[in-house]
């Protein structure tokens, strides 16, 4: 439902759950977050409220990172308990997916995982896509270039964002039929399903076309479609207040 990254001099948990709040307001039955410190990924998520998520979080610390994701979750498949929460881990823990929307054809990805020995821990049809970019990123090394590869596969709407642990600077994301806007910041950018998760931080914004993925880092930002051709970006200035 509300999908927040951010990759900058930040702390990146801070700025994450910051903008969570900032859209409480749609509605949600779960919140969770990622971030990369000390070469690894640490996660932590809860059914309920952002206060329940963050009680976790004041009980079981993550480490400080400057690289992060979070997520606050509307249910469509899979209740609303914390293993369905997002983000969504591949099974070695290295890469972190948030989701808002539906993969139409999940239930073929999860069966083909499975196949291949990936042991699914959600019911949710975001799942499969932390999987499937674990394997893609183990073989072509490249993050956005991984969600590109697996995009192409999936049928549906969604906005995609993605961490992992052997891109610690890198945040990335991606939209087909739902909504993804990038915040450019001096030194830092965001990604988030709505600007009020980041105009607190900067007013500088690109609106994310249909079916075009982006690559976050603290020095810019570069947008391509799902074949990896250089996309046209359209940016502006955000002037309303939120
Ligand atoms: N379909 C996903 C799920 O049920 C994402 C829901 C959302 O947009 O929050 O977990």
């Amino acid at each position: 439902c509300g999908i927040v990254g951010y990759v900058g001099g930040q702390s990146a948990l801070d700025v994450v759950l910051a903008g969570l709040k900032r859209l409480e307001y749609r509605g949600y039955d779960s919140a969770g977050v990622a971030v990369l410190a000390d070469g690894g990924l640490a996660a932590a998520k809860k059914a309920g409220k952002l206060a329940n998520l963050e009680k976790e979080l004041a009980d079981r610390p993550l480490p400080t990172g400057s690289t992060g994701i979070g997520h606050t979750r509307w249910a469509t498949h899979g209740g609303p308990t914390d293993a369905n929460a997002h983000p969504h881990l591949d099974n070695a823990g290295r890469v972190s997916v948030v989701h808002n929307g539906i993969i139409e054809n999940f239930a073929a990805l999860r069966a083909e995982l499975a196949e291949r020995g990936h042991d699914l821990a959600s019911e949710t049809d975001t799942e499969v896509v932390a999987h499937l970019l674990a394997e893609s990123f183990s073989s072509c090394g490249d993050l956005a270039e991984a969600m590109r590869q697996v995009c192409r596969r999936l049928e549906g709407a969604f906005t995609l964002v993605a961490v992992h642990a052997d891109a610690p600077d890198v945040v990335v994301g991606a939209r087909r039929n739902s909504p993804l806007v990038v915040g450019v910041g001096e030194d830092e950018a965001f990604l988030a399903s709505d600007v009020a998760a980041f105009i607190a931080h900067t007013r500088e914004a690109i609106e994310l076309g249909q079916d075009q993925v982006v690559e976050a880092r603290r020095e810019g930002v570069v947008v391509t479609d799902f074949e990896g051709a250089p996309a046209e970006v359209r940016p502006y200035h955000v002037d309303w207040d939120a």
